[in-house]
């Protein structure tokens, strides 16, 4: 037997169903907030995620599903958007060609090979938006209350951890700091963080392996080293975000995994005690699009991990549709059913026919297993005087109507159900 490829998932019937009302709701927020959707391709050139995600980073050192191609091109499966929407956006000149700020989102599959479990998987989505073309802390806050606004829509219990990781200009006295801090700490630190001393020391704040942070409380931290431009930037944010009325509560080790972050770097955490809840994280990136030979472009954005979000969402967020069937009980039925499916098809009611006639018990039995709250028959009778019968299941209440009727039987259902979410919703 062939099965799915190992971290990497099948989606269907409800729950497809409320993973595509989930992806409609999350669009109609940042569209609301004047992003427009950004689509890049799935594939990219790896030298793109080396250079545009880090050479030192999780993500590129061993996460990559990357592949030569049939002429040995060096490709690989996106891990995340950031890097491929700027490659784009440099590819098009958009900062030449487009009003700034520029404010894009995405929504689709990214591919990480990390050890499947609850919460991480190989193929997975996020949300993504970007804002290129403004430097200001307000812009960031706005970022950053934009996926809160998602979590509030869904009605999650979420906390917001901020910091600031500096610029070129100050990071790198920090960074100093930390390698002599940990220099003479090497041997209680796990086997990465030895090398990420040389290579990536930011990276040690955030270890869940060794978890320095847990075992040494004089730490240094950036927000202690930040020069003037950067410090009046948080200062800012802080303040912007407070009129936004977000809570984020200042949290000097978020680092991020991925190399490009200036500043701004925040993660949000479900309030789940659960082991991988964190939902979302980003921050700015101001010399991402030059690193990677664009203009100068200072930018700002955000990842959310949708398995994360969804798994989240409270069972009865999502209320069921109504659901109506329609059978034949004898062969002279079924062309008058065809006839009903297809007028029923113009209408915004969820309604299927089952073309095999049947006995009335075995159609009440289908009915009942498909979920359906409505039933309609054509039987002998019915389909001699071009009648359908229809019967609420749940009360047992049947009306006749004429075939043709179908406005009158769809405002039935209409109201039936508009009365049904108005009686469970208060
Ligand atoms: P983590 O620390 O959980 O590995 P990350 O820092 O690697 O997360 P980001 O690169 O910031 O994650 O991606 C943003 C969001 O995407 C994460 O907060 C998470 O919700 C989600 N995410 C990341 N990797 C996975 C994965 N393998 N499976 C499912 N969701 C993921
Ligand atoms: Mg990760």
């Amino acid at each position: 037997m062939i099965s799915a490829v190992k971290g990497m998932n099948d989606l269907f019937g409800k729950r497809a169903m409320r993973w595509g009302r989930m992806e409609e709701d999350i669009r109609r927020i940042v569209e609301n907030a004047n992003f427009t959707e950004f689509r890049t391709p799935i594939l990219e050139e790896i030298a793109l995620f080396k250079r545009g995600v880090g050479e030192t980073t999780d993500v590129v050192q061993k996460e990559m599903y990357d592949f030569l191609d049939k002429k040995g091109r060096h490709v690989a499966m996106r891990p995340e958007g950031t890097a491929s929407v700027v490659r784009a956006f440099i590819e098009h000149g958009i900062a030449m060609n487009e009003p700034m700020p520029f404010k894009l989102y995405y929504i689709g599959p990214f591919f990480r090979y990390e050890r499947p479990q609850k919460g991480r998987y190989r193929q997975f989505h996020q949300l993504g938006i970007e804002i290129f073309g403004d430097e200001t802390p307000q812009m960031d806050a706005e970022m950053i209350f934009t996926a809160c606004r998602v979590l509030e829509h869904f009605k999650i219990d979420y906390e917001v951890h901020i910091n600031s990781i500096g610029c070129k200009e100050c990071r790198p006295a920090y960074r100093e700091k930390l390698v002599e801090y940990f220099s003479s700490k090497k041997e209680h630190l796990c086997e990465d963080c030895q090398k990420r001393i040389d290579t990536n020391p930011l990276r040690l704040l955030d270890c869940k392996t060794c978890n320095p942070k847990a075992k040494y409380h004089d730490i240094p931290v950036m927000t202690d080293n930040l020069c003037g431009s950067c410090d009046t930037h948080f200062k800012q944010l802080k303040n912007a975000l407070e009129i936004f009325h977000v809570n984020g509560i200042i949290d000097p080790f978020i680092v991020r995994g991925l190399d490009y972050y200036t500043r701004t770097a925040f993660e949000i955490v479900a309030n789940t005690g659960g082991s991988q809840n964190a939902v979302a994280g980003g921050g700015r990136y101001d010399n991402l699009v030059s690193d990677i030979g664009g203009p100068d472009t200072p930018a700002t954005g955000f990842a959310m991990g949708l398995e994360r979000l969804f798994d989240l969402i409270s069972e009865d967020f999502y209320t069921e549709p109504l659901i109506s069937a329609g059978y034949a009980l004898c062969d002279e039925a079924v062309d008058d059913l065809v006839h009903f499916a297809k007028h029923m098809s113009h209408h915004p009611v969820r309604f299927f026919a089952d073309y095999k006639p049947k006995k009335f018990k075995k159609a009440l039995q289908k009915a009942d297993k498909a979920g359906a709250e409505f039933m309609f028959i054509i039987g002998e009778d019915e389909a001699k005087d071009k009648k359908i019968l229809m019967k609420n299941l749940n009360t047992g209440e049947q009306k006749l109507f004429g075939q043709h009727e179908v406005i009158l039987i769809v405002n039935e259902l209409l109201n039936y159900e508009s009365g049904k979410f108005s009686a469970t919703k208060v």
